[in-house]
Parts: C-alpha cells; sequence; structure tokens
C-alpha cells in the first residue's frame, strides 16, 4: 500500500510517500525558517499562508522523486492536530480533497504519534513496549507505549516544552530563531564548570517536568555577567547541561518505574546530539538500548506522517469526507490498533 503523507501543523510543510511493504519511497521538506525568521518566531497567519503556496508543488515533487503517478497512490495520511489550526487546516484540506478526488481513503493523524513512531522508519526499530520521550518545540512528555494507539502519558511539562524553553533562551540570548540548534552550537564551545543551573524537579518523585524557571535563570545570569561572545556560550552550556540532565534523571526513573527497557526519543530536541548520547548512556544502564530517528525525521517531516498513516489505514482506519483539524488533541484518546 502506497500512502502519501502531509504534514502542515507549524511551520515545515513535509511531504512523503511510504509504501507498506518497501518502505519509505522518496520525502520531501520545505522549511519557513526564512519567513518567520525576523519576528524570532513563528506568525500563524505567516505559516498558514506558506502551506498554500507549498503543498502543492511539493506534491508534484515527491511523486517525482518517487516514479511514482498520482493514481499509484492507495491513501492519504494528513496531520489533523496539534498545531496551529490554519495551518492544520490547509493540509487536512488538501489532503482529504485528494482523496477524495483520487477515490482512495484519507487518515487523519496525530502530529505527536508521527514523531512518536518515526523511529520505525529506520533500519532497526523498536519493538513494542518501550517509554517514550517526546521533545518538540509544544511538548515533553514521557509515554509508556505498548503498541499502536497503546499510549499512557507517564508525566509532562507542567509548563514550557523543552523545545520552547530552547527557544526562549536562544531569542534572550540573542541567538535567533530557531533556537534549539543555536544554543546547542553555542553549548559545544561553552565551559561546563562556569555556572550551574537548577534541574527543575528532580528533587521530587514522579515523571512532570517544568522548564519555564530555566529561562529565567538564564535572563538573570545573562544580566548578572553581560553579553559578551565567552558568556553566551557558558550560559547556553549551563542551560543544556540543566535541560539533558534533567531529562535523563526522568527517563531513568521512567525505565524503573516501568521496569522496560527500551527507550525512545523523538521531536526536534531529540535531534540534540548531548542529549542523544547522555540517553544511549540510561538506557543501557537500564540493561536496554536507546532508539531515535535520523536527526532530520526529529523535527516535523512528512515521513512519519505517512508512516503513522499507513499503519492506522492497513488497519482499516479512515475518515468521512468532512475535514476536520483539531488544535488541541490529547494522544491517550486515539483509537488503540
Ligand atoms: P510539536 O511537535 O510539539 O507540535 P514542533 O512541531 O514545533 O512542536 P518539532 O518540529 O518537533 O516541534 O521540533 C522543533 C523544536 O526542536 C524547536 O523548539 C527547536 O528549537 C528544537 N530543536 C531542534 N534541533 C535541536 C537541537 N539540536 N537541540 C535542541 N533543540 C532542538
Ligand atoms: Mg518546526
Ligand atoms: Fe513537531
Amino acid at each position: 500500500m502506497l500512502v502519501l503523507g502531509i504534514e502542515t501543523s507549524c511551520d515545515e510543510t513535509g511531504l512523503a510517500l511510504y509504501d507498506s511493504e518497501t518502505g519509505l519511497r522518496a520525502h520531501v521538506l520545505h522549511s519557513q525558517v526564512a519567513v518567520h525568521a525576523e519576528y524570532g518566531g513563528v506568525v500563524p497567519e505567516l505559516a498558514s499562508r506558506d502551506h498554500v503556496r507549498k503543498t502543492l508543488p511539493l506534491l508534484r515533487q515527491v511523486l517525482d522523486e518517487a516514479g511514482a503517478r498520482p493514481g499509484a497512490v492507495d491513501g492519504v495520511a494528513y496531520t489533523a492536530g496539534p498545531g496551529l489550526i490554519g495551518a492544520l487546516l490547509v493540509g487536512a484540506s488538501i489532503g482529504r480533497s485528494l482523496a477524495w478526488a483520487w477515490g482512495v481513503p484519507a487518515v487523519a493523524v496525530h502530529h505527536m504519534e508521527g514523531h512518536l513512531l518515526a523511529p520505525m522508519l529506520e533500519p532497526d526499530p523498536p519493538a513494542f513496549p518501550f517509554v517514550a520521550l517526546l521533545v518538540s518545540g509544544g511538548h515533553t512528555q514521557l509515554v509508556r507505549v505498548d503498541g499502536v494507539g497503546h499510549y499512557r502519558i507517564l508525566g509532562e511539562s507542567l509548563d514550557d516544552a523543552a523545545g520552547e524553553a530552547f527557544d526562549k533562551t536562544a531569542k534572550l540570548l540573542g541567538l535567533g530563531y530557531p533556537g534549539g540548534p543555536a544554543v546547542a552550537r553555542e553549548a559545544e564551545r561553552g565551559d561546563p564548570e562556569r555556572f550551574r543551573f537548577p534541574r527543575p524537579m528532580t528533587d521530587r518523585p514522579g515523571l512532570d517536568f517544568s522548564f519555564s524557571g530555566l529561562k529565567t535563570f538564564a535572563l538573570n545570569t545573562l544580566q548578572e555577567v553581560g553579553a559578551d561572545a565567552r558568556s553566551r556560550a557558558d550560559i547556553s552550556r549551563a542551560f543544556q547541561d540543566a535541560v539533558v540532565d534533567t531529562l535523563a534523571i526522568k527517563c531513568r526513573r521512567a525505565l524503573q518505574e516501568t521496569g522496560l527497557q527500551r527507550l525512545v526519543i523523538a521531536g526536534g530536541v531529540g535531534a540534540n546530539t548531548a542529549l542523544r548520547e547522555r540517553l544511549a548512556v540510561i538506557a543501557a544502564e537500564a540493561g536496554g538500548r536507546v532508539y531515535y530517528p535520523r536527526p532530520l525525521f526529529c523535527t516535523d517531516n512528512g515521513a512519519m506522517i505517512a508512516y503513522a498513516g499507513s499503519v492506522r489505514l492497513a488497519a482499516g482506519q479512515h475518515e468521512p469526507l468532512a475535514i476536520e483539524a483539531r488544535a488541541r488533541w490529547p494522544m491517550e484518546s486515539l483509537a488503540a490498533l
């Protein structure tokens, strides 16, 4: 079964063709970084308009790259939430309409399920059950995963997501948008001994997170010592060390509490090298190992949506003709396969 995936929930337009027999056939991605950079963050209306401009040209491109005709597509999967409602509606409208025109089923995909299943696109995918750390721009969640749709949230951020904290810290350090990669680059040159930031909520039981205090810590430190290049790197290092350490402590706890050995990391912050290295050690200590998508598939992409859609279509799930998108959509409410 050849499935077209369409992702437009935020500031990336991603399309892909996934074949349930042979794997990923092609994927294309357009990032809106240049559209939003001058505003220091994503402007929702500009995001919607850019998805309108880019989705159909990218559809032609992904079909070309796969050497496939539209008639070869057996189903269409589109991100229906959570995300920016206007941006979601672009992909949902185009995806639902294409499926209608082509006479094939359409399936609405949950963006975080897409992230969660992205490691399944790699050569050595994890078996169920596992613990997943979803760390992205809008979410920080630890999830017990017993199968597709069998999700139990073990803990989540009570305020900022880890990616959001990276982005806000980058902004106050003058590192621009998107912030995660910029802070990570600075942190590499930073001195790990100069500042020590707190590890929020690690001194009490539970698996919830709180990251909003770390950016305040970064701001106070910046005001104290000044924004010279050295200090910016050292603050980035202290910030990243605190985030990585906090995530690692909670992942270790989640593995202990569930008795599971496999740890999956997904979402944009999962592209962070320091985090990947640290969590590999944590999973090994638990007698297991860590699984993650290739860095390109940690952030938003069409391939993860095509994959998640193909699994749900294969299980017989599909949507009526109505076009629906949801800005909020609890992952635990998804149908279990
Ligand atoms: P959500 O998936 O929750 O809806 P989103 O789609 O905006 O949010 P993603 O595209 O998964 O989020 O990830 C983007 C986030 O990942 C941004 O916050 C970005 O700063 C962060 N990020 C990307 N690369 C890195 C990195 N190397 N280190 C740290 N953070 C990173
Ligand atoms: Mg993005
Ligand atoms: Fe995302």
